[in-house]
């Protein structure tokens, strides 16, 4: 199987750059077995705004339903660098396929796990929330995966991220190449199941568009957007069963009732806790060897980022 590339925006401090406020780095064993797939595009906002290495501590405090960025050592309030700096940032920034962040900070904190304070003093905590830099990113970029390294010790998050990043950067490496209605129909092919299995939804609008595109460009754009928005959602057990019966119905009339059997007890297997989805994909995918049944051999759905990233 051959893997895209992904590009992925990183807290410089978990690319191993030594850029937090005490001089450190942050070591992260799945994140560094991560960065090795992806090209990455370290960035420290901290660092950015000239703030250096070692630095006294920042921290988010509410000036009414204001956040502001402040560093208390010095007084200085750090809000409109920071959020410029963001700006130019992002604005400048070429296609990336996902965002990976670091937890807890007042900039770059994307989950709401960097605590806030009622006071520029810090003396008085208020709530945890996201970071200044990290904010703007998730208001431009709702449709790629932004996620911060301690959720993804998470599995079924950390799954989901990665599905998503390796699926966008693949869908980004073939528009770089594809030329025709043609290559778009078979791009769409191989990943009919992944796409089943987030959104039956949005798989038959792409089909929809897919079959009825006569502009090559303008199918790409429409097809980019909704690829994007069908991945967003984490899918349930009930997806996964049906997305399993439709990729059986490939195979069933092939299979002998021992085997037809076998596969119903794994789904309710599935359904009830017992079995794991990988089982079934593997049964699956075998039977499609078996087979010959290329269709399914060549879905992205068995194998849609690097196992090793397992
Ligand atoms: S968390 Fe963000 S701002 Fe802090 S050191 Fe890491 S990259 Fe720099």
């Amino acid at each position: 199987m051959k893997y895209p590339t992904p590009k992925l925006v990183v807290s410089a401090c978990l690319a191993g750059h030594f850029v937090r406020y005490d001089g450190g780095t942050v070591k992260d064993p799945f994140v560094e077995k991560l960065l090795n797939y992806c090209q990455i595009l370290p960035v420290c906002p901290e660092v950015s705004i000239g703030l250096g290495v070692p630095r006294s501590k920042v921290m988010l405090y509410w000036k009414g339903e204001e956040l502001r960025l402040i560093q208390p050592s010095s007084g200085k309030d750090l809000t409109e660098e920071m959020l410029s700096f963001a700006n130019s940032f992002l604005n400048e920034l070429e296609e990336v396929d996902g965002f990976l962040l670091k937890g807890k900070s007042p900039s770059c904190g994307v989950s709401n796990s960097t605590l806030s304070y009622k006071d520029p003093e810090g003396k008085t905590f208020s709530h945890r929330t996201k970071g200044l830099f990290a904010r703007k990113i998730l208001e431009r970029f709702e449709d790629l995966p932004v996620e911060d390294e301690k959720r993804l010790k998470d599995d079924r998050i950390r799954e989901h991220f990665l599905i998503r990043l390796f699926s966008i950067a693949r869908l980004r490496e073939f528009i770089s190449s594809a030329r025709s209605i043609s290559e778009l129909m078979e791009f769409h092919r191989i990943n009919k199941y992944l796409l089943m299995l987030h959104s039956q939804t949005k798989l038959k609008e792409m089909g929809r568009l897919v079959a009825s595109s006569k502009n090559f460009e303008q199918a790409i754009r429409e097809y980019s957007k909704l690829f994007k928005l069908a991945l967003k959602k984490s899918p349930s057990k009930g997806q996964y069963i049906n997305t399993f019966i439709h990729m059986y119905g490939h195979l069933s009339s092939r299979l002998n009732p021992k085997e037809k059997g076998h596969f119903a007890e794994l789904v309710v297997g599935f359904n009830n806790g017992f079995v794991d989805k990988e089982t079934i994909l593997e049964l699956l995918r075998n039977w499609s060897f078996r087979f010959e049944e290329e269709y399914l051999q060549t879905q992205t759905i068995f194998e849609p980022y690097p196992k090793e990233l397992n």
